[in-house]
């Protein structure tokens, strides 16, 4: 298989490369050079939003030192992208936090990877991950 091959095989078959390529409709809160993020589909809180590579990586696993910079994007693409959604972690003038968010990769199948696109759950509101709203 020839790469063009292989960019069309991933982009026939990965649902988030067709996210990243505009072939499927989703709900887009930031776009880059690199990087997407949008509504997850089955949100499991208040805020869950997925920040995606715009390049296909099927897992976290096959990411090296040379995807370090990427990976670093993401992670500083989070708290922002919290803010805008209205979970940001503020500081307030008493000096005790309040809000938040949890950023989450899952990786194969014992991990509950279900899309294999590297992606990054964040995922805000009052303690969403037990439960409450
Ligand atoms: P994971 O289990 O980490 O692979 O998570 C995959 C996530 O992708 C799940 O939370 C799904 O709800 C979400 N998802 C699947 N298809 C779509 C889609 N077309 N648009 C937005 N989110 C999606
Ligand atoms: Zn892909």
């Amino acid at each position: 298989m020839n790469s063009l091959q292989q960019l069309e095989n991933k982009l026939d078959n990965c649902i988030f490369c067709k996210i990243a390529a505009g072939k499927i409709p989703s709900k887009i809160i930031h776009e880059d050079e690199e990087l997407m993020a949008f509504h997850d589909i089955n949100p499991a809180a208040p805020v869950h939003v997925l920040i995606i590579p715009k390049k296909h990586i099927a897992t976290l696993s096959d990411c090296d030192e040379s995807h370090a910079a990427l990976l670093g994007k993401m992670m500083v693409l989070a708290p922002k992208l919290a803010q805008q959604q209205g979970c940001g972690y503020t500081i307030n003038d008493n000096g005790s936090g309040t809000g938040g968010f949890k950023t989450l990769f899952n990786t194969g199948p014992d991990g509950g990877q279900e899309v294999y696109h590297l992606h990054m759950h964040v995922i805000g509101g009052p303690h969403p991950w037990r439960g409450q709203r």
